[in-house]
């Protein structure tokens, strides 16, 4: 061995002793229940009172750009619409962005909380439609919020620049993809990695789930419209008729999960909804499907999609509707399947365990396939590595007593909805700024 690659070989071996030493040293855990004392559990309060429709998140907006230019970032608002961009600039290095969706959900609350929303904004009928938190995205904000606070006085631990993103309308998946359409990348730059974490209701307080490879499905919104020629319901035979065409693809398109994909790779079709026809003995002339399709790879989205026009046409040539009425199928909102990037996870579950402690993470296991529009974030022609990660929402004694037959925690997208703000906040904070700085250099 020569001696300058045995110097090199200690300055690394420092460096890595120091880099940690500088981690244990920071104290996240204290500070940041010290924060959510003085202001992250008031702001979490005010999030989860006052929530606001997708697209719609103005004062909620309003209030995270307020609060991320109070802990020194340099904010921009109306970034694809009522999306707001805080910038961190800390010296030569990569750049991180981090991610927290801003909406809440057209659900009557019904929580019980002394904190429950009975907001309502108004619906484009005029009517009165009741909006609650009831997805987390209140401790999303409050946590991006927090880990601006503890990366700006911990500056002096890593150089870089920090991206925090406060996006709209994840619940629609469309706010992701509306802020890159307004130039995202190309206005503050296109950022090495990518981080993004939700909280979980079936997950412990205080525990992370983070694995390689899919963490949510791709989604496809579908409008299929079946064509079909009015006639006496007495006499088919003079019309075409709508419903029964559209029944035979509702049931044709199963077999597109059941005998085209590989049974060992994960995909669904359902139909949600199906409208049309006008009366008991009148023949339809049109069916209107509205679809959602998920899928993990882009391979098996790609053959559902094209499978689902594919059947919708045969079968409807098969039933004699003419060429020039086939179904017509249209995809009115899509997001790809979400891949985490092995390698930043790896770096993003060596601080997680370094803050948090080794016994910090559990296993998340996914019985479904939902969505997430991170994904636009990661899946860009940039091709930005990411790693989007679940924190516990639920005490654990909770859970115990849910798995021994009492009430079950309540879930996602319920009007009871609620998770523990402190915890979920104080370690979305810790687990996020440690991940920040881990890939960030030390200066
Ligand atoms: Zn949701
Ligand atoms: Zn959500």
């Amino acid at each position: 061995m020569n001696q300058p690659i045995a110097l090199f070989s200690l300055v690394a071996y420092l460096g890595i002793a120091f880099a940690g030493v500088a981690s244990a040293g920071k104290n996240l855990g204290e500070a940041a229940r010290r924060d959510y004392d003085e202001s992250l559990g008031a702001l979490f309060e005010y999030f989860h009172r006052n929530p606001e429709l997708s697209f719609r998140e103005v004062e909620t907006a309003a209030r995270l750009a307020e609060e991320l230019r109070k802990a020194g970032a340099e904010v921009t608002t109306g970034v694809g619409g009522t999306g707001v961009v805080g910038m961190i600039r800390n010296g030569g290095g990569a750049t991180v962005l981090v991610r927290a969706d801003m909406d809440g959900l057209p659900i009557r609350e019904q929580s019980g909380l002394a904190y429950a929303s009975t907001r309502s904004q108004t619906g484009p009928d005029g009517s009165e439609i009741p909006v609650m938190h009831a997805c987390g995205h209140d401790v999303h904000m409050t946590s991006l919020v927090g880990t601006a606070k503890r990366l700006i006085a911990n500056r002096d631990h890593w150089s870089g620049t920090v991206m925090l993103v406060g996006q709209p309308a994840e619940e629609r998946i469309g706010g992701a993809k509306a802020m890159l359409a307004d130039g995202l990348y190309e206005r503050f730059g296109v950022p090495d990695h990518a981080l993004g974490l939700h909280i979980i209701a079936s997950g412990p307080t205080g525990r992370i789930s983070i694995s390689d490879g899919s963490t949510a499905a791709s989604a496809d919104s579908i409008d299929l419209v079946v064509h079909g020629v009015v006639s006496h319901g007495a006499a088919p035979q003079n019309g075409k008729d709508a419903v029964y065409v559209a029944a035979q693809i509702v049931v044709a398109l199963q077999s597109l999960v059941s005998r085209e994909l590989n049974p060992l790779e994960a995909g669904v079709i359902t139909v949600g909804s199906i409208h049309g026809g006008r009366k008991h003995n009148v023949l339809a002339d049109e069916v209107k499907l509205e679809i959602t399709v998920r899928a993990d790879t882009e391979a098996v989205r790609q053959t559902l999609l094209s499978g689902i026009r594919r059947i919708a046409r045969g079968v409807a040539l098969t039933h004699g509707v003419a060429e020039s009425a086939l179904p017509t199928v249209e995809v009115v909102e899509s997001t790809p399947p979400n891949e985490n990037d092995p390698a930043t996870v790896a770096i993003v579950k060596r601080a997680i365990a370094r803050e948090l402690g080794e016994d910090a993470f559990f296993q998340l296991k996914r019985d479904s396939m939902g969505a997430e529009d991170f994904a636009y974030f990661v899946e860009t022609e940039d091709d930005v590595p990411g790693a989007y990660f679940a924190v516990g929402g639920t005490p654990q004694a909770v859970l115990d007593a849910a798995a021994e037959g009492g009430p079950p925690a309540p879930f996602h997208h319920s009007p009871f909805f609620k998770i523990e703000p402190l915890e979920s906040v104080v370690t979305s904070v810790r687990a996020m700024s440690a991940a920040v700085m881990e890939l960030l250099p030390t200066k």
